[in-house]
């Protein structure tokens, strides 16, 4: 495949955008190689500015579960541009989809739509701070949540105590409040907690993790997390930005029986519009504004064209739950399907998986966290990723990085993703 028209856009977006993309990881950094320039995309397949097919496996990272331009989602969008893009009045459409997302998703009451995930985990931790007049947080390394001050913390020297901010421009007060824990590891967080008895508004987490690769939690993980929690006055929060709409109807709460206190969402509930939402039942939601004291806001927030291509999104799902279990299907058969190939050609490999989310470490051992994630051989992942794309597959340009399979993928798509992994595992050591 030739990339000469991408490469010529990429020159040119470099003069006037920093690093010539708009969100970092769309520049090929982790595995090299110049960033492919969308053109267009329908289904399940992606069509680039040379004119290359791709078949598609990250799906904007998350919100096409339905496939590209899915055709309820484009009408809705169409329809509700020609009476207007935005009022900055309510609309009736947004309480349509807050009503349908409070009805699929457990225990929560009210809802409130914002313009990205990042937005929503910000959003909710001020709440839960209002809320519980406490300042500290719990957040797990390898676990994203936006890019918000907050969040942007790392260990410091391995010890888990305080954090030191991993951004230039975060500073050391805000990195303060941040604690970070081992994810899978009950009593690291338990120690934490001990520690800073009474001080601690939250703990967030990806109740399955999909920012070192896809990380499910450990049996048990998520029950004891909650009664950490309740034993302690911790809000529990769900970051399901990723995992919400997409695992089941709905999202970790539903999957594994464990209920948060707050939920985010992001991703699936836009249908490929920027939106967010955070969740929680009522005694939390009343806490903000214009009803309580904790502020929230967002000129945009609500927007008709946002919320009229979520609401098909969310309605179709609704309306066809199988979606979850035939792509929980698909992709038990894609795991079998590599595993195969990887160990005809004796390569280590670790690939996790939880519904239509799953990644491939290459790894000897389990991967259960950051540190297991991050042990893996990068090289070969590179090689991979490059491979593949050769192949006219396109997964996640990081090993940090989820796949997503969406609805419109067919047995005959997976098959060729399996076929170009067998071409593939041969460049592999
Ligand atoms: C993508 C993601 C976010 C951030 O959402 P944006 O819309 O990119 O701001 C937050 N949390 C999780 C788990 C995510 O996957």
């Amino acid at each position: 495949m030739l990339y000469k028209r991408s490469s010529a856009l990429f020159q040119e977006a470099q003069q006037v955008i920093p690093g010539g993309v708009n969100s970092p990881v769309r520049a090929f950094k982790a595995v090299g190689g110049t960033p492919i320039f969308a053109e267009k995309a329908k289904g399940a397949y992606l069509y680039d500015a040379d004119g290359n097919k791709l078949l598609d496996y990250i799906n904007s990272w998350g919100p096409m579960i339905l496939g590209h331009a899915h055709p309820k989602v484009v009408d809705a969008v169409v329809e509700m541009a020609q009476k207007g893009t935005s009022f900055g009045m309510p609309t009736e459409i947004e309480t349509e989809i807050a009503a349908l997302a409070v009805s699929m998703v457990p225990n929560i009451e009210k809802i409130r739509f914002v313009n990205s995930g990042t937005e929503a985990c910000m959003s909710a931790v001020r709440l839960a701070r209002g809320f519980t007049g406490k300042d500290k947080i719990i957040k797990f390394a390898g676990c994203y949540h936006g890019h918000s001050d907050s969040f942007l913390i790392q260990a410091g020297s391995g010890a888990v105590t305080f954090g030191t901010p991993n951004s230039p421009g975060v500073t050391q007060g805000t990195a303060k409040d941040t604690l970070l824990a081992m994810y899978n590891d009950i009593n690291n967080v338990a120690k934490i907690i001990a520690e800073n008895k009474n001080e601690i508004a939250c703990i967030i987490i990806e109740p399955v993790a999909g920012n070192m690769g896809c990380i499910p939690p450990a049996e048990g993980f998520l029950q004891a997390l909650r009664k950490l929690c309740d034993d302690n006055n911790i809000l529990l929060v769900f970051d399901e930005v990723m995992t919400g709409f997409r695992l089941a109807k709905g999202g970790v709460q539903e999957l594994y029986g464990v209920d948060a206190d707050i939920v985010t969402f992001g991703k699936v509930i836009g249908g490929g519009l920027p939106v967010g939402a955070f969740a929680a039942r009522e005694e939390i939601m009343n806490h903000l504004a214009p009803l309580g004291p904790v502020y929230q806001a967002g000129t945009l927030s609500g927007n008709p064209l946002a919320m009229a291509a979520g609401l098909a999104m969310l309605t179709e799902l609704n309306q066809n739950a199988e979606i979850f279990d035939s792509l929980a299907q698909k992709t038990e058969y894609l795991h079998k399907g590599l595993s195969k190939v990887m160990i005809e050609n004796n390569v280590a490999h670790t690939i996790n998986r939880v519904g239509s989310m799953i990644s491939i470490h290459f790894s000897e051992t389990p991967v259960t966290d950051f540190e297991t994630a991050a042990n893996a051989n990068g090289e070969n992942f590179k090689t991979f990723f490059h491979g593949m794309l050769r192949e006219g597959i396109y997964i996640a340009p990081s090993a940090f990085e989820t796949w997503f399979l969406c609805d419109a993928l067919t047995y005959k798509d997976l098959d060729k993703t399996i076929d170009a992994a067998a071409t593939v595992a041969k460049q592999l050591k």
